[in-house]
């Protein structure tokens, strides 16, 4: 009698909890270098995506270089890290070129925890008007859904000072949630100007998923 096929189990899936005390220090993980740069883009739905013509703004993963080529948000955030939720989770969607004949996933994806403020000083979060727009609880039409806008916008002013990261193998979590996404989540927020606080749609984001047997790594050590 043939071995009853066996289905495969969903058992990377994302967002996950993220804990410092839980995680695994790995110092042979090396730091991301963004090499980011002033990027055109058009809102499709809810996401920029970016021109693949003109500049192109990249990481360097493990020696791989990274082209950046859409970002969104979730309200509130996906990841919890130490236990916190973030107001904003900002996702940076690079494709990893050398998948899937060197590398196993499709998709570098940066995640940053957003803190809107009133503060002057803090970076003009340039995509403010579009988000209030998409999550501020008011219906949309779907000609202003639908109407495809562009945008300038240099995705650095996203970015912590501090780049300590969370490392793990997860998936996307929108749509088919397929498992082909290397997670890297940045340990600190970063405060971007307005729009202040929403009244968001939690329906944006999905619920954490289980960790199953996965460990998740961190590039930064304990302070004894
Ligand atoms: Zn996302």
């Amino acid at each position: 009698m043939p071995a009853p096929l066996v289905t495969p189990q969903r058992t990377q899936q994302s967002p996950i909890k993220l804990n410092t005390l839980k995680s695994y220090y790995a110092p042979e993980l090396r730091p991301l270098e963004f090499q980011y740069t002033k990027v055109a883009g058009t809102l499709v739905g809810e996401e920029l995506v970016l021109d693949r013509a003109g500049p192109v703004s990249q990481v360097v993963f493990d020696g791989m270089k990274c082209p950046l080529r859409k970002l969104h948000f979730h309200a509130p955030g996906e990841h919890r890290i130490d236990g916190m939720i973030a107001e904003l989770e900002l996702h940076l969607v690079h494709e990893i070129l050398e998948y899937p004949d060197a590398y196993p996933s499709a998709y570098l994806f940066v995640g940053v925890m957003l803190a809107p403020t009133t503060d002057k000083t803090a970076p003009v979060h340039a995509l403010a008007p579009w988000l209030r727009g998409h999550f501020d609880g008011r219906a949309v039409t779907r000609a202003a859904r639908d109407a495809r806008q562009d945008y300038e916008i240099d995705p650095s002013i996203y970015l912590p000072e501090d780049r300590a990261y969370f490392r793990y193998e997860g998936s996307m979590t929108t749509g088919d949630t397929e498992e082909i996404v290397t997670w890297t989540v940045l340990r600190d927020p970063k405060a971007v100007e307005g729009p202040g606080p929403l009244q968001l749609d939690p329906k944006t984001s999905r619920l954490v998923q289980p960790l199953m047997r996965r460990y998740v790594l961190r590039n930064f050590a304990l302070i004894a």
